[in-house]
């Protein structure tokens, strides 16, 4: 039996409006996730609860306000405009938000129909679930259903919920909303809330700020790992739990860029590849500047407080280049990976952006001898991998074959997926969902999802898909 707890809905009328989901006309699953379902004692839930049809005893659904620098600028007031935080459950494995994505309109849905079609719930579901398999902190997928209704965009497309498992869904935008109102007796209420729920261990506010920052210089330095590049990093999709949360426009990388980006409304590749890392350091600055007044109070005045959060901010650089250097050294198959190692580690990122060698295969091609085949130019890669040699680990292999996932989802394999779902047939969505859920072993018959795009089969662009 479920049980939910919800916490948040005790916290102040104003972090929330009381709503259900609408009602789907003929709600259908459409992925499941059977293991996840188990874990949080839903085992028995159907596509009408997912659907949001029916409510769950012990629910109390709501929508969440917030805030957020989208590409920037800043919004004061966003929320959420097309999902319903239905409750939260407490299961083995901790307290999880239940959100159900695109389940109608709400006080926060501006202009928009609250609703989501097919294709971005098959993406964020597949994309999260494989994240979470490989290790990355994540935002999960519990079930994916088609709403029965229409749901108009380009054109009209099938209507979807997600239904999304997180730590929470609190945002760096949530803190920023009330500070942003100058609603100090909130932010404080919403510090305590966090820290009770995320960081018991924080012994004070800046302690908790320094949680929070270390654990998005992890996060980021796992994305990085993965070629991932999520697409919309504003201050509204970016969690206090650490989890990566909003998969919209986001994509791995197939050919190695540095400069990397696909998103539609990312014109000037404010949230490339490599701008990851600093566009978190900048996020989490907007973070810490919503900690100064009850900062101030606690150390006795302004000057104090902003010294002592930006001196924690200051340390995320260095954070993230140590958990840079871990994950990178480990998909060399170097156990012990220091700053020495930053050229070696460089040296191969730079001949695969030079040759555009896949991310992906290359680093799982270490083991057998195929990341040379990825280089047009064969001696610069033998040349790179003497020093290799010469470096790595003595268990390198093992290292190297837990630190690479020989399957990523593929951003034309997704819109494959969709398409063919768009024409009645799932069969390639419960693929992908099967096989990125272990992407460290490859079958034989799933080598095909191992090869990047043909010419044809590139997607140029990746699309929000509000
Ligand atoms: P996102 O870029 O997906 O993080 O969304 C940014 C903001 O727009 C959030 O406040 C969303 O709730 C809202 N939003 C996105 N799509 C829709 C939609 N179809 N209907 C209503 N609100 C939406
Ligand atoms: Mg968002």
């Amino acid at each position: 039996m479920v049980q939910f707890d919800n916490s948040y809905a005790r916290l102040p009328d104003r972090f929330f409006t009381k709503i259900a989901p609408e009602m789907a006309p003929a709600p259908e699953m459409v992925l499941w996730n059977a293991g996840l379902a188990e874990l949080l004692g839903v085992s028995d839930w159907d596509a009408e609860i997912c659907a949001g049809n029916v409510i769950p005893d012990g629910a109390d659904p709501l929508a969440q306000v917030y805030a957020g620098h989208q590409f920037g600028g800043f919004s004061p007031q966003l929320g959420d405009g097309r999902a319903v935080l239905l409750g939260e459950v407490l299961s083995d494995a901790g307290r999880f938000d239940i959100h159900l994505k695109g389940a109608g309109r709400t006080p926060y849905s501006r202009n928009g129909d609250g609703r989501a079609w097919v294709g971005p719930v098959l993406r964020e579901f597949i994309v999260s679930e494989f994240m979470a398999a490989a290790g990355v902190p994540t935002t999960r997928a519990l079930a994916a259903v088609r709403t029965g209704g229409r749901v108009q965009r380009e054109r009209g497309y099938p209507g979807a919920v997600l239904v999304r498992v997180a730590a929470s869904h609190i945002r760096v935008g949530t803190f920023q909303f009330f500070t942003a109102r100058g609603d100090n007796d909130a932010v404080r209420a919403l510090t305590e809330h966090v820290r009770a729920r995320h960081y018991p261990d924080a012994s004070d506010t800046l302690d908790l700020y320094a949680k929070i920052v270390a654990a998005q210089a992890r996060l980021i330095a796992k994305w990085m790992g993965l070629g991932f590049v999520h697409g919309v990093m504003n201050t509204d999709n970016m969690t206090v739990s650490g989890e990566t949360i909003d998969y919209g426009p986001c994509a791995f990388i197939d050919g190695y860029s540095p400069k990397a980006c696909y998103s539609s409304i990312d014109q000037h590749g404010r949230y490339a590849y490599e701008q990851q890392p600093s566009i978190a350091h900048w996020n989490l600055a907007q973070l810490g500047s919503c900690f100064v007044p009850q900062m101030e109070e606690e150390l006795g005045g302004e000057h104090q407080a902003v010294e002592a959060l930006t001196e924690v901010l200051n340390s995320f650089p260095e954070l993230y280049q140590t958990a840079w250097v871990a994950e990178f050294g480990r998909k060399l198959g170097l156990a012990d990976a220091t700053r020495e190692d930053v050229p070696l580690i460089q040296g191969l990122l730079g001949l695969m952006a030079e040759h555009g060698a896949d991310f992906t295969n290359t680093f799982a091609g270490l083991r057998d001898g195929t990341a040379r085949d990825w280089f047009l130019d064969r001696a610069a890669f033998d040349h790179w991998a003497e020093g290799w040699t010469a470096r790595r680990s003595a268990n390198w292999e093992e290292i190297v074959a837990r630190a690479n996932p020989a399957l990523i989802p593929r951003t034309h394999r997704i819109e494959q997926a969709i398409q063919a779902s768009l024409e009645g047939d799932d069969s390639l969505a419960h693929r992908l969902a099967e096989t990125l859920a272990k992407p460290f072993t490859l079958k034989d018959e799933d080598r095909d999802l191992t090869f990047p795009p043909t010419k044809d089969e590139i997607v140029p662009q990746t699309f929000c898909g509000t």
